[in-house]
């Protein structure tokens, strides 16, 4: 009897599968080194807010570990290490490999924009004794949640004159914040027989800015007139500037541990810097890399992936086109033999919400990297689905390298959808799936993540990039 039951359990661990917590697979090792990972990824956050922030930490970073601006035509050798920032929006970055071009590189795709809330062309008014800002909201947001949080301001504003000024209000120690106050309880009546999605009207996300009037009585708008004022003072700008700015509200907190364990990490922005600074870390150390290795930390993700920064824009093709053409190879043949991992955040499971989660394919915390084979929604519609050898590929270079990783779906197949740059690479002819770190609350103004799962994305991508060609 207990012999049979043996051989039993025997034919179970070798056909089952082990879905198991992280924590009960690492060693003591690692987890000093995820916490020292985690110190600086919480860092990185907290001095990239922006896109524009992101990339000129990345390049601060990648300067630091040897990396130079490419220039086209400049001779590389195995080794070299190169990037090109494309209008300090968006940033690609190459460690160049011992074997030709021609046979592919290997591809971390991130993107370093986030949901916001972006100021309108004409933002500035004053009502009730306050100077306002009308904002545009930036990418998928549940609007309620950005309501009675503390703000900053952070952005660029071209003036009249051409000249550059980079606004970071909120950015300095003792700064001051600003905020869009929620309608009080008590006269919310109205309001929360709504539902939740129409509850708060977008123009009326209006940021409180200032409440204290221009000294001289005798001119109207007093209160712009000294919001005004102070901005000219600061940052030189006049109303019109406002015109050709870039000007972003994003939450004004920093960085921070969760959990009386420390276990997460909770900050603005983790979708998905968590997987751009994971997709930049890995590619720092990985080490001597066979197939040339190539970082893309890509803008405008959240609203469609559009426009010149974007990960449809032709950018991306120039500079492997220039790589190319340095190292004597053709963009077709090096893409028809590429790999991408789309580096995107996932749906962690979350037990407050379980029933739009199918629990058997969702990602859970601290199981490490969640390899996603098609997003999309409605029957994978609008999705990039990987094919069988594509997951196979990822899944030996993971287990090569040691990597924790699961496989999961966003939700349940109808609770809602999205997608990620995984498709525009796909569509270049680069086999690509999509990887990435379990998120709760994800487009909150405060994201959570596991920081074994955020050390797991860092290793994944530096296996991606160290893959050897006979894996
Ligand atoms: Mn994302
Ligand atoms: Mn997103």
């Amino acid at each position: 009897m207990t012999e049979e039951k043996t051989a039993a359990k025997l034919r179970q661990e070798e056909l089952f599968l082990k879905k198991q917590n992280g924590y009960d697979k690492i060693d003591e090792a690692s987890i000093v080194a995820m916490d020292e990972y985690c110190d600086g990824y919480k860092k990185f956050l907290d001095n990239a807010k922006t896109e524009r922030e992101a990339v000129k930490a990345a390049v601060s970073l990648a300067e630091e570990k040897g990396f130079v601006p490419f220039r086209r035509y400049m001779s590389l050798k195995p080794g070299d290490r190169v990037y090109v920032s494309n209008r300090g929006q968006s940033l690609m970055l190459a460690v160049i490999g011992t074997r030709p071009l021609d046979e592919g590189i290997n591809i971390g795709a991130a993107h370093i924009d986030s949901p916001r809330l972006d100021l309108k062309p004409y933002p500035l008014f004053e009502d009730g004794d306050f100077a306002l800002l009308k904002t545009h909201y930036y990418g998928g947001i549940r609007k309620y949640q950005w309501l009675s949080v503390p703000l900053e301001l952070r952005g660029t504003v071209i003036r009249k004159d051409g000249t550059k000024t980079e606004v970071t209000l909120g950015g300095e120690p003792g700064d001051p914040f600003l905020v869009i106050p929620d309608l009080l309880p008590h006269l919310a009546s109205a309001q929360s027989e709504k539902p939740l999605g129409k509850a708060v009207d977008p123009e009326a996300m209006n940021i409180f800015l200032g409440s204290r009037p221009y000294p001289d009585k005798e001119v109207s708008e007093r209160f712009k007139l000294a919001a005004l004022d102070l901005l000219n003072q600061k940052y030189g700008i006049t109303e019109e500037d406002f015109l050709s700015a870039e000007l972003c509200a994003v939450p004004a907190y920093s960085a921070c541990d969760i959990g009386l364990d420390r276990s997460m990490i909770g900050a603005y922005g983790q979708d998905d810097r968590v997987c751009g600074y994971a997709s930049l870390k890995g590619l720092f150390d990985a080490e001597a890399p066979e197939k040339t290795a190539v970082c893309v930390l890509a803008d405008k993700e959240e609203i469609g992936s559009m426009g010149v920064s974007g990960m449809q824009s032709q950018a991306f093709d120039t500079f492997i086109a220039d790589l190319c053409s340095c190292l004597d190879a053709h963009l077709r043949t090096c893409y028809e033999n590429s790999f991408c991992l789309s580096a995107d955040v996932n749906a962690c499971y979350d037990p407050n919400y379980a029933d739009v989660y199918d629990k058997r394919n969702s990602s859970f915390i601290n199981q490490g990297v969640t390899l996603c084979k098609y997003t999309g929604s409605r029957g994978k519609s609008g999705a990039s689905d990987a094919s069988a050898e594509v997951m196979g590929y990822a899944r030996k270079v993971f287990h090569h390298a040691d990597v924790l990783w699961n496989v999961s779906e966003l939700g349940k197949i109808e609770a809602g959808g999205g997608g990620t740059l995984a498709l525009y690479m796909a569509n270049r002819n680069i086999d690509t799936v999509d990887a990435g770190v379990p998120v709760l609350g994800m487009h909150a103004p405060f994201e959570v993540t596991g920081k074994l799962d955020c050390y797991m994305m860092y290793l994944a991508m530096k296996a991606v990039y160290e893959a050897p060609v006979a894996i």
